[in-house]
This record gives C-alpha cells, structure tokens and sequence, in this order.
C-alpha cells in the first residue's frame, strides 16, 4: 500500500513537468548532471529524499567546486502578468559543508516557494554553496582545498587582510583558513559573480549551531525569526557579511540555527520562514523605496 507521503510525492512527480519554463538554453546532459548530485544529497542528509530533490528542478549553475560537484541554483523568476516583484532575494544555504541543517532548510523552503511563490519577491537560492564539505566521508566546515569559505570573500582594498586575521585573532585555526588570497575559490567566485550579476536587494544566509539572527549592512535587522533572537556577532575579514553587509552595503541576514545536526521542527521551520518574509516585505528595499514598489 502506498503511504500517504508517497502518494504525495508521486502526484507531484507526476504534475510538474519534467524540465521547468526556466531551462530554454541549457542543455540535456545537465539534467543528469541534477541527478547526480540529487544522489549524493540524499545519501547524506537523511531529512532529504532523492525525489525531494529531484522534484525541485534545482539547475546547474555552470560552475563547479573543486573537486567537480555541480553548484545548484534554483531560480523562482519574477510572474508574468502579475505584479513586479518587490526586491530580489539571494538565499544560501551550506558555506560551511558540517552544518547539515543549513542546507535541508534550503530544500524544505524551497518546497514552500514552489508550492506558494506569489512574485513577492524575485528569489535566487543556492541550497549548497560548498557540496565538498558536505560530501567528504565525515563532513567539513572547509572545502575541498581547506577553505572557510567564510573567510575567502573580497577584503576593500586589504587583500592580505583575511590571513593576518587568521594568524592573529584566529591562531591559524584549520577550520577557518581563509585561503591564500581572497576568492582564490571556485565556490566563492560563483558566488560573488552571482551578486555582481543578480544584484539582490537582500541575502539570506544560513548557518548553525548559534541559535541567533546575525546581520550585516542596513537597514534594521530583524530582531526575532521564529525562536532565534537578533544577536550582532560582529563580522570576519573575507567573511560574507563583511564583503556583501559592509562592502556592497546589502542587507545580510544571517540565519544561525540551533543545531548543526538536527533539524527544527516543522512548525519552526515554517515559523522562521514566516517572519523572515514579513520583515522582508517591511524593510527590503528600504523604505521609502517599498513603499512606492507595492502601491
Ligand atoms: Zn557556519
């Protein structure tokens, strides 16, 4: 007999065409490039199924990380005929490939936009920023070449600023190597390029285990998503919130979850979800700029 969420998953297969509206000019190899990674996802998040995944029609971005695993996007465009959208929002999940939970968030709120997206908002998510990390035998913050990438962002004119940090205030910690110089990344070099391209009005990061709200650049922050409660952890040379908050002057919510391993529940998932949307909606862009977009 066929379980309820099977049977769920299965009408959702079966509704939604193979390939989304989005995949005009990409070729056919790289549905099975989705598929691979779609594998290895699901053989190690155990709160992620490979038909989850699939289901999602995540896109190769192009790019790749060191070691050859597709970087994924997902693209939820603006609506045709419908309103325009309000600000674009870049969401991420993964920078650090051990904070497993950062990245199933990704896949259970992206199950949400496909089921909801409105043209609010004109999102980009990618799930997995460092897939190495994630998927080395036993999980690592770094990637594949030993990189924070947390630490591997463009520094203001201070490009060896990331390495005497690292060596003074982070006593040359491996977990939070910044790499030899700024973006010497494939991972971070996608994502800077996906900034530079996409120019997002806002950025939602996502981390654990600190169970907090972090926030970098303006406007005012949210002071509570769900249960997680605003605290300013201030900000790392060649860190994200440094590069995009500071430097770049876009809104960076950085998302600490409570734990790296297990999951929130649903109701807190869809909680923080929620009241990230609504201060989305308050505060990006900044005001008096919203204003005059949702009249
Ligand atoms: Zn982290």
């Amino acid at each position: 007999m066929l379980t309820r969420l099977y049977r769920i998953t299965l009408l959702f297969l079966i509704s939604v065409p193979a390939y989304s509206q989005n995949t005009n000019n990409i070729t056919l190899l790289q549905p099975n490039q989705v598929n691979d990674s779609c594998i290895k996802i699901a053989n190690k998040l155990s709160s992620v199924t490979f038909n989850e995944c699939i289901s999602l029609e995540l896109m190769p971005s192009q790019h790749q990380s060191n070691n050859k695993n597709n970087l994924l996007i997902k693209e939820y465009p603006p609506l045709l005929n419908k309103r325009q959208p309000q600000a674009r929002i870049l969401m991420l999940g993964g920078i650090h490939g051990d904070e497993y939970s950062s990245v199933t968030i990704m896949f259970k709120w992206m199950k949400i936009l496909d089921k909801y997206h409105s043209g609010l908002f004109h999102w980009k998510v990618a799930p997995l920023v460092n897939p190495d990390g994630l998927l080395q035998k036993k999980s690592q913050r770094i990637n594949a070449s030993g990189v924070d990438l947390n630490r591997n962002f463009p520094n203001n004119g201070s490009p060896q600023a990331s390495l005497e940090y690292w060596k003074d205030r982070a006593y040359s910690d491996p977990r939070r190597y910044p790499g030899p110089s700024p973006l010497s990344e494939p991972e971070t070099q996608w994502i800077v390029k996906l900034i530079k391209d996409f120019k997002p009005d806002a950025i939602v990061s996502v981390h654990a285990p600190y169970g907090i709200v972090d926030y970098d650049g303006p406007p005012s922050p949210p002071s509570r998503l769900g249960h997680l409660y605003l605290k300013l952890l201030g900000t790392y040379p060649g860190s994200l919130g440094n590069y995009a908050g500071l430097q770049e002057e876009i809104p960076v919510v950085t998302i600490e979850l409570p734990y790296a391993g297990i999951m929130p529940s649903n109701h807190e998932v869809s909680r923080i979800w929620v009241d990230m949307i609504k201060w989305l909606r308050v505060n990006i862009p900044q005001p008096p700029k919203a204003k005059t977009a949702l009249q």
